[in-house]
């Protein structure tokens, strides 16, 4: 899997490492004669990409295709299910104002809205602020009214590897989405919600992959 497309930069950047690993960030920037500020970018984005491994106090080597393999493959192992916090589901019969005091309550950015316990919307801290400063009456107006709405929502199921699910949040641009299982109800395909697979989620994996990798001592 090639996380990223590489770009005539990229390839230098490389060549310079293979050739003189371990390496400093000043040394790869004399080589390119810039400015180690000119290749921040560039660096971090090899990093993340499984290109370049950087050691502090050492600099940065080479990581070969076969391990990069392993780390892609490896990413992709990694399921929804085994990061996703506990959804903060409500009927959309419930208040603009109740559902504002529950994302308090539960600290959540987003709510998943059913209707007979189904998943039928989803509601952001946007929408709550959107409808407050509208001036609407958020105590009588019912969630309902304000929602995002099925078939628009975007979801996942627990088997989704992470990857793909964060790719789906950022394609999307939302912060958040429904973890769903499909079942059919009444002859019509519905879903229930099983978990909540937000931005949080994919942080606090990020700092604990990097914790477990760094054999639990800060990078
Ligand atoms: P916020 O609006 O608080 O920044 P988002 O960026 O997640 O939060 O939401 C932006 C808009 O997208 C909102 O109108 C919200 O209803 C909608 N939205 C949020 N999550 C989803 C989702 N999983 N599927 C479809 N629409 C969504």
């Amino acid at each position: 899997m090639t996380l990223i497309e590489l770009k005539e930069r990229h390839k230098e950047i490389i060549e310079i490492v293979k050739n003189h690993q371990p390496i400093t960030s000043e040394a790869i920037a004399s080589h390119l004669n810039v400015t180690r500020s000119a290749i921040r970018a560039d660096l971090n984005l090899l990093i993340m990409s499984g290109y370049l491994d950087a050691k502090p106090k050492v600099g940065y080597s080479y990581i070969d295709q076969e391990d990069r393999s392993r780390m892609a493959d490896y990413l992709q192992t990694i399921r929804v299910e085994s990061v996703q916090s506990l959804p903060v589901v409500i009927d959309e019969k419930t208040s603009v104002y109740d559902a504002a005091v529950t994302l308090f309550i539960e600290d959540a950015g987003t709510l998943c809205v059913t209707q007979n316990g189904y998943l039928s919307g989803i509601v952001s801290r946007k929408d709550l602020l959107k409808a407050t400063i509208a001036g609407s009456d958020t105590k009588a107006m019912p969630l309902a009214m304000i929602m995002t709405r099925m078939p628009n929502i975007i979801t996942c199921n627990p088997k989704d590897s992470v990857y793909m699910a964060s790719k789906k949040l950022l394609d999307h641009q939302i912060d958040a989405m429904p973890v769903v299982i499909a079942e059919t109800h009444e002859g019509l395909l519905k879903y229930k919600v099983v978990g909540r697979f937000s931005k949080t989620n994919v942080t606090s994996l990020f700092v604990q992959m990097g914790k477990t990798l760094s054999g639990g001592t800060t990078l």
